[in-house]
């Protein structure tokens, strides 16, 4: 015999946004059941900022955070962020006692590990009193065309291994398709299309990028090596620019610069790497060597101390530089100057792709936010249903922005559950 619970709220998704969700309504009087088919909770949040959680961005401090975001409506995220920022989550985290600091341009680190943090949010739950089904598979749901005898509340119905569940409200936070491994699933753009959403394609972004015959043309030499650059995709007012360090790797390029651009980078599209970029290199070479006896090689290490010796002596050593490498500056000739110059200062590669989902940070797309109500989160659609965190057109750039758009999303639901009037 199937056991059939009713609660005012289930949340599909235990991860950052459900838990929030969870503990914020049933802090507010509601009953709440958390169902995640994964069985261990929080692995996002442990795997995150290298086991130490970059769970916000001291940037999101309450004035237009949609900048920071990548959507096709980005004005959606205005409000939530606004309503809760990163100074609030900051204040969660010193109720208890956990300890952080900032690393840079606003980027907000535990101290210690991000496992904290999934107790915090564990605990947040208990004292909100939410029930909890962990390695629970949903089988399916449907919206009730008639709630059943003695649920009177119910308008939705959700057949799971471990019981039938009523509810008033159903939240979705099953996140995106990043790193299935920790359980990442279709699970809400399905839902999303059952009750009539339209999807925006779901792609990996935050995410390395690959390059044909990287190999053949000796890239993959230069594994390890990394520098701050300033990176970009796109033109006019398409253009996006990140000043960020770049990873050489065997397969292509990493590093925060490739992460951050690989969210706004389209297939078939170049993308810019400016290996120098306080320096306009092709005017220096032929402005100053005049006089000057030592070789080219000497002259690239002065004029620019961030590049790496073993990048200096791989971009030589390609043509046309090679032949001249060896000789006086001075004698080289102002052509060749200006093209090595310009190599330096545009590089051009064009991706033939990504990693994939497997190691990506986060998905771009998901649920079109242009049938979600900003201020509640809830469907436009379907009374009663609502989309949080990262199943939702929102990808935040590198560095604590997708953790706070799950914060501040769950909350911004929870408060319109709380004020729903039915038990
Ligand atoms: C390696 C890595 C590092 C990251 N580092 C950072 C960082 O430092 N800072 C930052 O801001 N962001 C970071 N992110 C992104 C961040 O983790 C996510 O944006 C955030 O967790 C999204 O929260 P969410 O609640 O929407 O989804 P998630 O946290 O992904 O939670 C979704 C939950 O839904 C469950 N679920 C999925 N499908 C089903 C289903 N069919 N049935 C039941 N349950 C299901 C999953 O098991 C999971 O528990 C990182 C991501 C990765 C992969």
């Amino acid at each position: 015999m199937r056991q059939t619970s009713y609660f005012h709220t289930v949340i599909i998704g235990a991860g950052a946004a459900g838990m929030m969700c969870a503990a914020r309504t049933g802090q507010g009087g509601k009953s709440v059941a958390l169902l995640d088919h994964a069985v261990k909770i929080g692995e996002k949040i442990r795997i995150s900022g290298g086991g130490r959680c970059n769970f916000t961005n001291r940037n999101l401090n309450g004035h237009d955070g949609s900048p920071y975001y990548v959507s096709q409506q980005p004005r959606f995220v205005r409000y939530a962020l606004s309503r809760y920022t990163a100074q609030d989550f900051m204040h969660l985290l010193d109720k208890y006692g956990i300890a952080y600091h900032e690393k840079h341009k606003g980027q907000m680190f535990c101290d210690d590990s991000a496992q904290a943090v999934v107790e915090m949010l564990q605990n947040e739950c208990r004292l909100g009193s939410v029930t909890w089904y962990t390695g629970c598979t949903v089988e399916s749901l449907t919206a009730l065309p008639i709630a059943p005898a003695g649920y009177e509340q119910a308008r939705f119905g959700i057949n799971t291994d471990q019981g039938l569940f009523y509810c008033r409200n159903l939240v979705i936070a099953t996140g995106g398709l990043a790193v299935p491994a920790v359980g990442a699933s279709p699970f809400g753009y399905e839902v999303a299309k059952q009750f009539g959403h339209h999807i925006i394609p779901p792609e990996a972004a935050l995410v390395p990028l690959r390059f044909e015959k990287w190999a053949e043309q000796g890239f993959d030499t230069l594994s390890g090596i990394a520098l701050p650059v300033r990176i970009s995709t796109g033109s006019g007012k398409q253009a996006v620019v990140f000043d960020e360090d770049l990873l050489f790797r065997h397969k292509g390029l990493s590093g925060p610069a490739v992460l951050q651009i690989s969210s706004y980078w389209q297939p078939g599209r170049h993308i810019m790497v400016n290996l120098v970029p306080d320096t306009d290199l092709a005017e220096v070479l032929c402005r100053d060597k005049v006089g000057k006896k030592i070789q080219l090689k000497t002259a690239l290490k002065q004029l620019c101390p961030v590049l790496p010796e073993r990048l200096i002596d791989f971009w030589l050593g390609r043509e046309p530089f090679q032949a001249v490498a060896g000789q006086k500056w001075a004698d080289i000739p102002n052509a060749l100057l200006q093209q090595l110059g310009q190599s330096l200062n545009h590089w051009t590669v064009l991706p033939t792709g990504s990693d994939g989902h497997k190691k990506a940070e986060v998905t771009r797309g998901g649920v079109d936010v242009k049938e979600i109500n900003p201020k509640t989160m809830q469907s436009k659609q379907c009374e009663g249903l609502y989309f949080i965190g990262e199943v939702m057109d929102v990808t935040g750039w590198l560095g604590g922005y997708n953790f706070q758009w799950a914060w501040a999303s769950a909350v911004c639901a929870a408060e319109a559950l709380r004020a729903d009037e039915h038990i």
